[in-house]
């Protein structure tokens, strides 16, 4: 898959009726392609993600709904062996650190032996396993830039 087909894919994920592991998360930019939802503190300015009700920095309830940069850096991660039936393993799992002091963990979209600390990330979305009927299911995920 190119670079232009994953971005199509990316869109169109970000669009369609498609069902999230986790809905909300995700919602398309000005362009159409995805980006993660969430939340900053209108009092201190401090992000989280997902949205928490309450600012972790001031205790604040005033928190605004804000579109997360869609590039990072890899903290850390781990591949994962055991999963809930229908998602495919093993994956990795990983942390990106989001401009704006958040971090997020997701799921990494390339092979173990390609990963590394500190790389370059960027949002996608993709499938990560199917539900009972074997529909597939989405969820955001962080590709290598
Ligand atoms: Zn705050």
């Amino acid at each position: 898959m190119t670079k232009a087909d994953t971005l199509v894919v990316n869109r169109e994920a970000a669009q369609a009726d498609i069902r999230f592991v986790a809905p909300g998360l995700v919602a398309p930019d000005a362009s159409g392609a995805p980006r993660l939802v969430g939340g900053s503190c209108r009092k201190c300015q401090a992000r989280s993600f997902p949205i928490s009700p309450v600012c972790t920095n001031c205790l604040s309830e005033d928190i605004a709904l804000v579109e997360l940069p869609d590039q990072g850096v890899l903290y850390s991660y781990s591949i994962v062996h055991q999963a809930p039936k229908g998602w495919a393993v093993p994956y990795a799992l990983g942390y990106i650190d989001l401009p704006g002091d958040v971090r997020v963990l997701a799921h990494l979209d390339l092979p173990a032996d390609k990963i590394s600390i500190d790389m370059p990330m960027r949002l996608a979305v993709g499938v990560v396993g199917a539900d009972a009927s074997g529909a597939p299911l989405y969820s955001y995920t962080f590709k290598p830039v």
